[in-house]
C-alpha cells in the first residue's frame, strides 16, 4: 500500500478539525456542565451527544471483534462513502474504480465530489477479475469499490479475488458488506490487521432492522478512521440513534432469529419462483433479496404496482436486462407476491 499521506488530500491531512465542548472535556459525568451553551432543562436530550460515540463503539467492538479505534460510525454507511471521497479524492484530479453493476451511491458520491468514476463490468457469473480492475487504475486512483454480497446481483464476490486485489492494489479497497449477515461467507473485518488498505462497510439498515435510525459503520486502520472522524460533522450520530442502537445491541438473539427466518424465506421464495412461468432465471442469493430475470420486467413491474406490491425494476441497469429485484419480506408478504406472479400472463 502507498503511504497513507500520499493517498490523502493534502487539505485534509493538514486540517485542524473543529473541537467541540464535548470533545475537550473527557472527565466524569458527575459535574456541572456549563460549557456548551445548552438549555439546562429537558434532560437527557438537552445535551449534545458524545461526538466520538465511545459507549456505542465499545459495544460494537465487543460484538464485531474489532477494536474501537478501528470503528467509524456514520449517518448510514452512505455518510462513510461520501467521507471516503472527501478525505482521499481531490476533485477533478483523482479517480475511483468500481465493479458494475453495483450499489448506486458510489457513483452519485463520485459525481457530487467531481471525481472520475471508472467502472468495470462483472462477468456472466457476476464476478470480477482483479486484472481488469487494475487495468483501469492509474496514479490518481485512490479507491476501488467492491460490494459483497453485491447489490443488485445478490451474490458474494469471490474471496480469493478480493484478497488478490487487496495485496496488489496500492490504494484503498472498500468492501461494502451491507448484506454480510445473510451470507455464509466470513466478514472481511477479520482481515483488517492483515491489509492496511482495507475498509469494510456495514450498516444497521438491513439485518439489524434499523434503516430509519441511520447508522452505518466503517471498519479500517485507526489512521484511516481518524481521517474520517476529522472531517465528519462533530455530532453526526444523534443521541436518539445512539440510545436506540445500544438497546438493539443488547438483543442479538432477536436479530439472529430475524436473519434465520429471512434466509429460510429466501429459500422458499426461490423454490416457488422456479415454478412461475414469467420467471426465466433466478440468480443465487447471499443477501436478503433475490434477483430474477423475467419475460418482460417493465410490464411485470407495473402489473405488481397495480396490485399494490412494489419491487425494484433493474431493467435499465447494465447486465440486468429484464431483471427485477425482490426484497424478502414476511412470509405473508412473500406469499402475496408469489400469488400475484403466478397469476400474471
Ligand atoms: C442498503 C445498502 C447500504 C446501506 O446504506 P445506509 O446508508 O447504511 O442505509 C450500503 N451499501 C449497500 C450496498 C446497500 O445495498
Amino acid at each position: 500500500m502507498r503511504n497513507l499521506k500520499d493517498l490523502t488530500r493534502p487539505t485534509i491531512w493538514n486540517l485542524t478539525p473543529y473541537s467541540s465542548a464535548r470533545d475537550e472535556y473527557k472527565g466524569s459525568d458527575n459535574v456541572t456542565f456549563l460549557d456548551a451553551n445548552e438549555n439546562p432543562y429537558s434532560a437527557p436530550y438537552n445535551r449534545y451527544p458524545d461526538p466520538a460515540q465511545n459507549k456505542l463503539k465499545k459495544k460494537i467492538s465487543e460484538i464485531k471483534g474489532v477494536a474501537s479505534s478501528s470503528i467509524f460510525l456514520g449517518n448510514g454507511s452512505d455518510e462513510a462513502i461520501d467521507l471516503l471521497f472527501r478525505v482521499f479524492c481531490e476533485p477533478n484530479i483523482d479517480n475511483v474504480v468500481a465493479i458494475a453493476p453495483t450499489y448506486g451511491m458510489y457513483k452519485v458520491c463520485a459525481d457530487i465530489n467531481d471525481i472520475d468514476y471508472r467502472s468495470v463490468l462483472l462477468n456472466d457469473e457476476y464476478q470480477f477479475c482483479t486484472h481488469a480492475l487494475l487495468e483501469k487504475t492509474d496514479k490518481q486512483t485512490k479507491i476501488i469499490f467492491l460490494c459483497s454480497p453485491n447489490n443488485p446481483t445478490a451474490n458474494n464476490l469471490d474471496r480469493k479475488e478480493i484478497i488478490k486485489l487487496l495485496t496488489t492494489f496500492e490504494g484503498l479497497v472498500v468492501v461494502d458488506e451491507a448484506y454480510i449477515d445473510f451470507s455464509d461467507a466470513p466478514s472481511f473485518t477479520k482481515e483488517l490487521n492483515k491489509y492496511p488498505n482495507l475498509i469494510v462497510l456495514q450498516t444497521f439498515s438491513k439485518a439489524w432492522g434499523a434503516a430509519a435510525v441511520r447508522l452505518g459503520m466503517a471498519f479500517a486502520s485507526p489512521e484511516i478512521i481518524q481521517l474520517l472522524s476529522k472531517v465528519k460533522y462533530p455530532y453526526n450520530i444523534n443521541q436518539l440513534t445512539q440510545n436506540y442502537a445500544l438497546n438493539l445491541l443488547k438483543d442479538t438473539v432477536t436479530i439472529e432469529k430475524w436473519i434465520n427466518e429471512i434466509k429460510e424465506e429466501r429459500k422458499r421464495v426461490a423454490r416457488l419462483l422456479q415454478k412461475t412461468t414469467c420467471v426465466t432465471k433466478i440468480y443465487p442469493s447471499d443477501a436478503n433479496f433475490i434477483l430474477i430475470k423475467v419475460t418482460d420486467a417493465n410490464a411485470i413491474y407495473n402489473y405488481l404496482v397495480e396490485k399494490g406490491i412494489i419491487i425494484r425494476n433493474r431493467h435499465s441497469v447494465v447486465l440486468c436486462e429484464d431483471c427485477l429485484r425482490i426484497t424478502i419480506g414476511t412470509p405473508d408478504e412473500n406469499t402475496q407476491l408469489l400469488n400475484f406472479l403466478q397469476l400474471y400472463k
